[in-house]
């Protein structure tokens, strides 16, 4: 459904940067457009981001209703995978204390979502936790069997150090065997799906203008679900369907074919 803006003094009602910013209404707007002197800075901002982008912009990443990170044949969309894009430009200097000026990471911040799908997004979930919930498992068996006396007295009994050095043990060796199983999935799902989602057609477009992963994990990126589409923000508006027109002509023609 189109969005209405009803604000008409702002210096961007109607313009190409208003639809580009796709704010849910202006109320929630968030962009400070309160004098023109900002409302340029906004347009140039945004013309600035615009060049940077592929000419048919990003909408086909999360608009269809395939996922995006299955390598081969793509299962329906039920995610969205989140992450934040960066890009060096524009540089500005901000003055940092002794009035010594730095470059920060990044001059523009862009949120992209990605649609995924069920298969996509356990399989991501599974190498994020499979390290941390395998050494927690073994850590807390590692308690439990140190609590028991009948257990714990007689190691003890050799060196009044072994009982921890025992639970030392097998929590290092539930962090191993998880860090072992990981590997493994990893080299597995790899071959399935993009963990690395600079990898995915559009993005990796996006690569090549200088874009990167704003906060990445060591060996792949970093991502949050959600159910739900990013409701406003630049580069989030899915292009119009234009399917109930064209049901309607569909409609029409079938009509006009029984007459
Ligand atoms: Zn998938």
């Amino acid at each position: 459904m189109a969005r209405t803006y009803t604000k008409e003094t702002c210096p961007l009602h109607g313009s190409k940067y208003c639809a580009l910013l796709n704010m849910e209404n202006c109320r929630t707007c968030t962009v400070n457009c309160e004098t023109e002197e900002k409302a340029a800075q906004v347009r140039a901002d945004l013309d600035a981001i615009c060049e940077k982008m592929p000419e048919d912009g990003i909408a086909d990443l999360f608009a269809g209703d395939r996922c995006r990170l299955c390598k081969g044949e793509a299962r329906p969309k039920k995610w969205y995978a989140l992450a934040d894009l960066g890009h060096r430009e524009p540089k500005r200097r901000k003055a940092a204390i002794l009035g010594i000026a730095r470059e920060p990471h990044a001059g523009t911040v862009l949120p992209v979502q990605i649609a995924c799908c069920d298969a996509c997004r356990r399989k991501y979930l599974t190498l994020e936790y499979v390290s941390p919930v395998m050494g927690t498992a073994f850590a807390a068996f590692g308690l439990i069997l140190m609590s028991v006396r009948s257990v714990r007295e007689p190691i003890a009994a050799v060196a009044a150090v072994l009982p921890f050095l025992v639970f030392a043990a097998i929590t290092a060796l539930g962090i191993a065997g998880g860090t072992i199983i990981k590997k493994t999935l990893r080299s597995k799902y790899e071959k399935e799906m993009y963990l690395d989602i600079m990898g995915v057609d559009k993005l990796n477009a996006l690569a090549d203008r200088g874009w990167f992963e704003l906060y990445r994990n060591k060996d792949m990126s970093r991502l949050v679900f959600s159910k739900t589409p990013i409701k406003q923000g630049i580069f989030t508006a899915a292009p119009e369907k234009n399917d109930e027109s064209a049901e309607n002509e569909e409609n029409r023609a079938e009509k006009d074919e029984t007459v």
